[in-house]
């Protein structure tokens, strides 16, 4: 079994839009969307949720009412003030543990708290696992982890050869836990300086994590000269360029309709060109191997 994660090294690049296409083309595989904060693969996949798996990625400060003596101890030594007349605020409790210290008789505890939700649903081309964090909920590293976790348990169980992963933006965290283990890191990038330098920043993850870095220009001809720069920065780093995306309005429309371009518009000159990156992805692939 193989994985890809396609990243971007900041949000609004086509990532997402592309994956959906990927998938459309593979006809059958297990994507997983690891964007938990702001998931929206699904608009795109429409998945039908098959299992839901409560996620408690934090531990917040419960008082046992009965137990409390009022003594304001907990409220005077949390210095993220996140105790209030004896209750808690859980958004801003950060489960440093010092109210369970000061406590003088017990009456705080530590106790998981539900931070989302993991789901494993059927899509039209094979399987999703994708999640949701509750607003105001952290650890999402913790949740991608799980998410791909979830992926790999069912292309397994289910006999998939590819797990596609829609990585999140930035490079923290939750990225880092969309790469490990991973066969290839797919970096989506707009022919701008910010996008070579979001992509410097990216390759230098895939570097540190021993991942097979490949490149695409999204809207490759909005630039000519920008996309010149990224294809001899990739020729002199022996990096692969897999493909380059021209602008199209189709993109957009294919999106309101709820699809994936090649779905929407399969000879457009966009999807041959999502057609023609996927089969160079898939052949660096396979020469890994
Ligand atoms: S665990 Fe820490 S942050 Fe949370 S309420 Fe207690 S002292 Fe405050
Ligand atoms: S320190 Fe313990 S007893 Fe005192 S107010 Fe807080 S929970 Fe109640």
């Amino acid at each position: 079994m193989k994985q890809i994660t396609v990243l971007s090294g900041k949000g609004g690049t086509g990532k997402t839009t592309l994956v959906a296409s990927l998938a459309a083309l593979t006809k059958r595989i297990v994507v997983t969307d690891c964007d938990v904060d702001a998931p929206n693969l699904h608009l795109l996949l429409k998945p039908e949720v098959i299992q839901t798996q409560d996620f408690g990625g934090s531990n917040k400060a419960v008082i046992d009412e009965i137990k409390c003596i009022k003594c304001g101890k907990c409220e005077e030594s949390c210095r993220f003030d996140a105790i209030k007349d004896v209750i808690v605020d859980l958004v801003l409790c950060e489960s440093c543990g010092v109210c369970t210290y000061v406590c003088p008789v017990e009456a705080i505890r530590l106790k998981e708290n539900l931070s989302g939700h993991a789901f494993i649903s059927k899509i039209v081309y094979g399987l999703m696992s994708h999640a949701r964090l509750n607003p105001g909920e952290e650890n999402s590293g913790k949740l991608v982890t799980l998410v791909r976790q979830n992926a790999r348990k069912i292309a397994e169980k289910e006999d998939y050869e590819l797990i596609l992963n829609d990585g999140p933006p930035g490079i923290g965290c939750p990225v880092i836990a969309s790469i490990s283990g991973v066969d290839a890191g797919l970096i989506v990038i707009e022919p701008t300086l910010s996008g070579i330098h979001d992509m410097e920043r990216v390759l230098s993850l895939l570097k540190h994590f021993q991942v097979l870095p490949l490149v695409c220009i999204n809207k490759y001809d909005i630039d000519q000269e920008n996309t010149r720069r990224i294809s001899e920065f990739c020729k002199s780093n022996s990096v692969e360029m897999v493909g380059k995306v021209p602008f199209d309005s189709l993109v957009t429309k294919a999106m309101v309709a709820g699809k994936s371009v090649v779905e929407y518009c399969s000879k457009s000159t966009v999807s041959k060109s999502i057609e023609e990156l996927w089969k160079q992805t898939l052949e660096h692939l396979k020469k890994k191997s």
